[in-house]
């Protein structure tokens, strides 16, 4: 048996989401301590987008300074026809975007976001951060919530955050459910820029729509690296496989692409792929003194960049409720559910659409939506209004998408 530890809030799991979670919380004037499964903190090395939403947050946490010292802030967010390979949309993220929404669009390498989110952690005065730390089971006792790791260490916390992930041990104590595939993949990775010759305009964030595919470029660390997600549907994928998404079946969807892609394809790491997931929204996300955070909480595909967005988020609605209702952590709780539980499902769902409007291979469904995309001003922002036009919007009324 190890040795027994108390803390006042425990956050499980140290990715972006609990890291901001941890600082935020702190803030707060709690006591925090975050456990990680990982020998060492840390992300892979890949692209993040970050939208206003998110950029608010961190200029609220006080990093706005530091983590725009790594970003890009892209001129426009693109969209091209992955075969065709001409220009279909644009969104301008110039000086209107900014004032409509009072911060930039930004886009960096995730380990530079993640490095700053854990050095401000560090810096704060009442906050542990340790590794090593594979949770597996968290029991709620009604007064403390005991919490045991592999080492045999236990810890006794007033109140539990689960930011743990897609695959959340703290989930289960929730809900049966299971993340859901179907089918999608993803290739991502950097490489410096100075060698990337197969590109649409460095100054956009650019996604390339086709069948059943997409694809994503854009500069990253001050323009250092570019960073690109090649993501496609397995024909081999069906319930319970296991050996589908392949290096080959990349190249083989792929060869459909017009010449640019064919080229940046080429630069994609084969090593490793990521299996895309997703969940249902739930209606309840807390049990005593345990509450979830980020993808744990609501797990979504990436298609809208805002997974770590919707994290970061609900670190800043967690730390207001902390703020506001200080030792009632059933009020903090209750709270911070019912914000942010409508408008994190919203966007659960919104992904999912967005995917099948991207995806379409029937040759009518391509020609409608390329046609609406075509005639869309780059200065219209009515589609993203709700998304970024402040993250307290009440979203039970508004249509999906
Ligand atoms: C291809 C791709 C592209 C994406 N692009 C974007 C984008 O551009 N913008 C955006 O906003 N989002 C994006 N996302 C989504 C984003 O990456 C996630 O939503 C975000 O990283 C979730 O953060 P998190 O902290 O909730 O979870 P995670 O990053 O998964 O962190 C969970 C942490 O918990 C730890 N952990 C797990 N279990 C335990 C345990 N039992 N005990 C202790 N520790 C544990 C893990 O090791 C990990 O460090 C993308 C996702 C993918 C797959």
């Amino acid at each position: 048996m190890g040795q027994t530890n108390s803390v006042a809030v425990l956050v499980i799991g140290g990715g972006i989401g609990g890291l901001a979670a941890a600082l935020a919380i702190s803030r707060a004037g709690k006591q925090v301590c975050v456990l990680e499964q990982a020998p060492e903190f840390g992300e892979i090395g890949a692209g993040l987008q970050l939208g206003p939403n998110a950029m608010a947050v961190l200029d609220k946490l006080g990093l706005y300074n530091e983590a725009s010292k790594y970003a890009v802030f892209p001129e426009r967010l693109v969209i091209m026809d992955a075969i065709k390979g001409r220009e279909l949309s644009a969104l301008d993220l110039g000086r209107e975007f900014i004032s409509r929404y009072g911060y930039p669009y930004a886009v960096m390498h995730r380990s530079d976001l993640h490095t700053v989110l854990a050095e401000a952690c560090r810096r704060e005065g009442n906050m542990s951060l340790l590794t090593n730390k594979k949770v597996v089971s968290i029991q709620d006792h009604g007064a403390e919530v005991e919490v045991l790791c592999q080492d045999g260490s236990v810890y006794l916390a007033e109140a539990v955050i689960g930011a743990d992930g897609l695959w959340s041990t703290a989930r289960k104590l929730l809900v049966e459910d299971k993340p859901i595939a179907d089918g999608f993949v993803a290739y991502r990775g950097a490489v410096p820029l100075s060698g990337m010759t197969a590109h649409a305009r460095l100054e956009d964030v650019v996604m390339w729509i086709g069948p059943d595919m997409h694809f994503v470029q854009y500069p990253i660390r001050s323009n250092e690296l570019y960073n690109q997600v090649a993501v496609f549907k397995s024909k081999r994928y069906h319930e319970g496989a296991e050996d589908w998404g392949t290096p080959d079946e990349l190249d083989a969807h792929y060869a459909m692409c017009c010449p640019t892609i064919q080229k940046a394809i080429q630069y994609i790491h084969r090593d490793q792929h990521w299996k895309m997931f997703d969940r249902e929204p739930i209606d309840n996300w807390t049990q005593g003194r345990i509450t979830l955070l980020g993808d744990s909480a609501h797990p979504m595909y990436q298609y809208m960049a805002q997974g770590a967005c919707q994290a970061i988020e609900d670190s800043d609605c967690l730390g207001r409720m902390f703020s506001l209702h200080g030792t009632n952590i059933d009020t903090v709780f209750a709270e911070y559910q019912k914000e942010r539980i409508p408008r994190t499902a919203r966007v659960q769902r919104s992904v999912r659409t967005w995917g099948e409007i991207i995806h379409a291979s029937n040759p009518t469904t391509v020609l409608l939506r390329n046609t609406i995309m075509e005639q869309r001003a780059s200065t219209d922002y009515s589609v993203v209004e709700w998304l970024y036009g402040g993250h307290k919007v009440k979203a039970e009324n508004q249509a999906v998408i």
